[in-house]
């Protein structure tokens, strides 16, 4: 089960504190977290393990939409910040819409991530 978490900047503590506060679940079903560059660096500064691409803004967001368009990521949380602007909005879209087009759970904001964790199996 592979699960890719984004977070903009104002979000990212936000995406710290709720895989903290899920880490039971996401240990139990055997997650492995990949992550955007700076994304990832918070993350494993809590103490998560996870693998980390390009950053964002550089790539990142383009390297795992590859993963979902080659079905290997499983999962996505991305939690926008709605009140900023993003120069890569492009590869951002770019990854929106290969959710859709294979069909993987998508998450751009804590509640929906909190119910789609406790659906793991
Ligand atoms: P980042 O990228 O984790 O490297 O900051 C997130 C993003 O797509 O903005």
């Amino acid at each position: 089960m592979e699960l890719a978490i984004i977070a903009h900047d104002g979000k990212k503590a936000e995406m710290v504190n709720f895989l903290m506060q899920n880490i039971d679940k996401l240990k139990n079903n055997n997650v492995h977290i990949i992550a955007t560059g700076t994304t990832g660096s918070f993350v494993e500064k809590a103490g998560l393990q996870v693998s980390k691409m390009l950053s964002g803004p550089r790539g990142g967001d383009a390297q795992i939409a590859s993963r979902i368009a080659e079905g290997k990521t499983n999962m996505v949380f991305f939690f926008r910040d709605p009140l900023d602007k993003h120069p890569h909005e492009p590869d951002i879209n770019m990854l929106l819409r290969l959710c859709d087009v294979w069909n993987v759970p998508l998450a751009t904001n804590p509640a929906t991530a909190s119910l789609l964790i406790d659906h793991l199996k």
